[in-house]
C-alpha cells in the first residue's frame, strides 16, 4: 500500500452552519441573519448549506466594520472586492431613489440622492441612498404626529 499516512486532503474544507459559528465565536442565528442579509457567501452541497473558509474569513474582516456603514460600503457585496469605482447611475439624467409612504412623512421634496460605486472586481454595482435626507424625510411634522400612534 501507498498511503503514508500523512496525506492532507487536498479538497476544500467545508464548514456546517454550526462549525461557521464556532469558528467566527458567534451564534448560530447570527449566521442565519447573515444569510438572510447576504453578508456571508453561502454554498451548497446537496442538500446542505455549507461555508467554505475563505467565505468565513471574508466575513471576519467585515465583523469590525459593521458599525461603520462608510466602511462596509467600500466592499463589494458579492465578491468582498475592495476596488469600487464610484459613479453616477443615469438615464437622461440623474435618479433618484423616491419611498412609496411618503404620504405619512414630510411634504418635502421626497426624491433621495443615490450614489452608486461598481466593483472592479466582478463588475456588481452598488447603490446607496443618502440616509440623512431618508431620515429627515421619515420625521413627522408636528402635526402629523399628534393624531397618529405607534404602528
Ligand atoms: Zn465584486
Amino acid at each position: 500500500m501507498s498511503g503514508s499516512g500523512h496525506e492532507k486532503p487536498q479538497g476544500p474544507v467545508w464548514f456546517s452552519i454550526r462549525e461557521a459559528a464556532e469558528y467566527l465565536d458567534i451564534g448560530e442565528p447570527t449566521i442565519y441573519r447573515w444569510m438572510r442579509d447576504g453578508k456571508i457567501n453561502v454554498r451548497k452541497v446537496g442538500d446542505s448549506t455549507r461555508f467554505l473558509q475563505e467565505d468565513l474569513d471574508a466575513v471576519i474582516k467585515l465583523i469590525p466594520a459593521d458599525k461603520n456603514v462608510n466602511v462596509v460600503r467600500e466592499f463589494c457585496a458579492v465578491c468582498h472586492g475592495t476596488e469600487l469605482v464610484e459613479g453616477d447611475v443615469r438615464s437622461t439624467g440623474l435618479i433618484y431613489f423616491k419611498p412609496k409612504k411618503t404620504k405619512f412623512w414630510t411634504l418635502k421634496d421626497s426624491l433621495i440622492p443615490i450614489t452608486s460605486r461598481m466593483c472592479t472586481r466582478c463588475g456588481h454595482v452598488s447603490i446607496t441612498g443618502d440616509t440623512a435626507k431618508l431620515n429627515a424625510l421619515r420625521t413627522p411634522e408636528p402635526d402629523a404626529a399628534a393624531g397618529g400612534g405607534k404602528g
